[in-house]
């Protein structure tokens, strides 16, 4: 089957929602996918973050072999050790006590948050413009693009969406009737965008003073991503009410995760939420072996070196096109001087890379975290000739 004959297979039987897909991928080894035609790429998208250790990574293989080998689902009305086990181990490493709810998703994680905001009795909500949490009607609510959200008006909630990074505006907001303040410790789908130093610690300050729980979305940013277990613990002084978690967390598999903490924690009671395939074991192994695999490899410190390396390389590639690389550990944002960002894509994609393209003028890196030498090299190899395509391409 090749990419011409599978592409016209899916425009005949799947809605368009995402548009056509750039590529039908039939296999993938670590960083490496392969296409129909049998093209090698090297995958700097990561599913969007959602392939933490790459693919096909021998540990999560192993894990959910023996886990669906021996027990499957059942329904939440039982349990299963992997998904006890998992939730201890996030806990430590949050280095906290608290709880934790499974789902299958960011968007469904943060509707969970939503609903605990909720259970405080106060109704009113406080999110950020450009801000992304998903797209079912209660995260999309929360979601600051009016693109994505305009077509499904009107949404739930009682929101206020404030300027990201605005520590007064979010001041200005936040009242005695504020239920939570929810952010993105680093705004992903805007185009990798990080706040000002100290904003999250202002948005603490600011939550404590009213009684409302800060949120914070590490959909994208947790689980290793930013060279830290999750992003907020590279900010001193910020201890957050509830965490929303997926992507990586699965290693491949739908995982979700909302975790809450001190009172926050208490608030779901028995009925008021749920999902069926919640905590499932099979995910859960795979993300006991995602986070098994980070610590034992020692991917923290690889994210940081190899973040280290790409921005450097980038940067000092010097070439017009490239203005400067924001962002944090194996999260990054090639900021463009030009909007000629579906134009690196498309150049990339010919050179054998998958990039990701959040906003005309951003290019989206978000590899594995296990990302070798080897990779980094070859794609800071390549970049001149992309860029060259891309700045010459008459599109
Ligand atoms: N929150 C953030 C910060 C995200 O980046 C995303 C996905 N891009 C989501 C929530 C939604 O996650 P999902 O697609 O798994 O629902």
């Amino acid at each position: 089957m090749s990419n011409e004959e599978l592409t016209a297979r899916w425009q005949g039987a799947l809605m368009n929602n995402y548009g056509t897909p750039l590529l039908p991928l039939v296999r993938g080894a670590g960083s490496r996918v392969w296409d129909a035609d049998g093209k090698e790429y090297l995958d700097f998208v990561g599913g969007i973050a959602v392939n933490a250790l790459g693919h096909a990574h021998p540990a999560v293989v192993e894990a959910v072999s023996r886990q669906i080998g021996s027990l499957g689902h059942i329904s939440n009305f039982f349990m299963s050790e992997p998904t006890v086990t998992l939730a201890e181990r996030l806990l430590q490493h949050f280095g906290r006590d608290g709880r934790v709810f499974f789902c299958n998703s960011g968007a469904e994680a943060n509707e969970a948050a939503f609903k605990i905001g909720r259970l405080t009795g106060r109704t009113h909500v406080v999110a950020t413009e450009g801000a992304f949490h998903g797209r079912t009607m209660g995260a999309l609510a929360l979601t600051g693009q009016p693109g994505k959200r305009d077509p499904f008006l009107p949404l739930p909630g009682d929101v206020t969406h404030v300027p990201f990074g605005d520590a007064q505006a979010l001041a200005a907001a936040v009242t005695e009737e504020t239920a939570l303040v929810v952010l993105e410790p680093i705004q992903g789908e805007l185009g990798v965008v990080v706040p000002p130093v100290g904003y999250l610690k202002a948005a603490r300050a600011i939550t404590a003073a009213t009684g409302a729980l800060l949120v914070l979305d590490e959909v994208q940013t947790g689980v290793g991503r930013t060279g830290h277990w999750f992003e907020y613990q590279a900010h001193e002084g910020v201890l957050p009410d509830v965490v929303t978690l997926a992507k990586g967390l699965g290693g491949g598999l739908p995982l979700g995760a909302t975790i809450a903490f001190g009172r926050a924690a208490e608030l779901l009671q028995p009925g008021h939420h749920g999902t069926t395939f919640g905590g499932n074991p099979v995910a859960c192994a795979a993300g006991l072996a995602v986070l098994d695999t980070i610590e034992n490899e020692g991917l923290l410190e690889n994210v940081k070196r190899q973040s280290e390396k790409l921005r450097t390389g980038i940067e000092g590639a010097g070439h017009s096109l490239i203005d400067y690389v924001r962002g944090a550990g194996l999260l990054l944002g090639i900021v463009l001087t030009e909007p000629r960002a579906p134009q690196v894509r498309a150049a990339a994609q010919e050179a054998g890379f998958l990039v990701n393209v959040p906003a005309p003028d951003v290019v989206r890196l978000m590899p594995p975290l296990n990302l070798g030498d080897d990779e980094v090299e070859a794609f800071l190899g390549a970049l001149p000739g992309i860029l060259d395509a891309a700045a010459a391409s008459g599109e």
